[in-house]
């Protein structure tokens, strides 16, 4: 199937893509189970991978374009792509994990962003307002409408609070590959950009600054960082475009039974 067209999905197609969906978030739930200061990156990679494996999937990500593992973790100044290692998780870490699973022929693709110990009240405030801003795209993200427009609705979100919308990263199609068109940024202008329309399966995924958005790669060929230093989140959820609403296929609702009963 090619990558440069945009696919409308049938139903049993979303019925698929739903449990790919599903299945990160319980994943990401597992990785919940076990984040804390002291923890190092490595084991909540080792951890999500037996999980996926263990229920009829395999890791999305790993040996993506070469991607060495199965969850990008990213910390605090770095946004996105972290490759996990012997890193230790402190406390007032941010820490951003984003999980792809592969299972019967479909991905899902989801991110979360973890507050973990003592977290710095500027730093809570951007993981909420960048979350929020997911809902403000997704709001967006109904048939009729424009990929401007979900781009707008975060952008306007979170540019009040004077956080930075990532430019260089977007959010995708998602089905068969694990990046499909459209583009989705998180910034953009209303009734701008390619049509959305029902059964097209989008993921949508904010990357906000607490500064410049201004990103640059280590030399590792993956992190993304921001050039200020300061902190970035990502949370991203997959949904399929319907008439009215959005419906979500991802869910946080796993991860978060975990955090409120830590
Ligand atoms: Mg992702
Ligand atoms: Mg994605």
């Amino acid at each position: 199937m090619a990558k440069d067209k945009v696919t409308i999905k049938t139903e049993e197609e979303i019925e698929l893509l739903r449990k790919s969906s599903l299945l990160v978030g319980k994943t990401l739930a597992e990785v919940a189970k076990i984040i804390e200061p002291g923890v190092n990156t490595a084991k909540l990679d080792k951890l999500a991978e037996e999980y996926i494996l263990d229920h009829g999937a395999i890791p999305g990500f790993k040996g993506y374009g070469g991607f060495p593992a199965t969850l990008c973790i990213s910390i605090n100044e770095e946004v996105v792509h972290g490759i996990p290692g012997n890193r230790i998780i402190q406390d007032g870490d941010v820490v951003s994990i984003d999980c792809g699973t592969l299972m019967n022929g479909f991905y899902g693709d989801s991110a979360y962003t973890f507050a973990v110990g003592n977290v710095s009240k500027k730093n809570l405030h951007l993981l909420e307002i960048t979350k929020q801003s997911l809902y403000k795209g997704i709001e967006q993200a109904v048939s009729g409408k424009r990929v401007g427009d979900i781009g707008f609705a975060v952008q306007n979100h979170v540019e009040q609070f004077g956080y930075g919308v990532v430019r260089d990263l977007v959010g995708h199609g998602l089905g068969r590959n694990l990046h499909e068109k459209p583009e989705i940024p998180n910034f953009g202008r209303r009734g701008s950009g390619p049509k959305l329309i029902e059964r097209m399966v989008i993921a949508i995924e904010p990357m906000i600054t607490r500064g410049t958005y201004e990103v640059a790669q280590d030399s590792d060929g993956w992190t993304i960082r921001t050039t200020d230093g300061k902190a970035a989140a990502h949370f991203e959820h997959d949904i399929v475009i319907r008439k009215g609403k959005a419906e979500i296929l991802s869910t946080f609702d796993y991860i978060e039974e975990v955090l409120k009963n830590k």
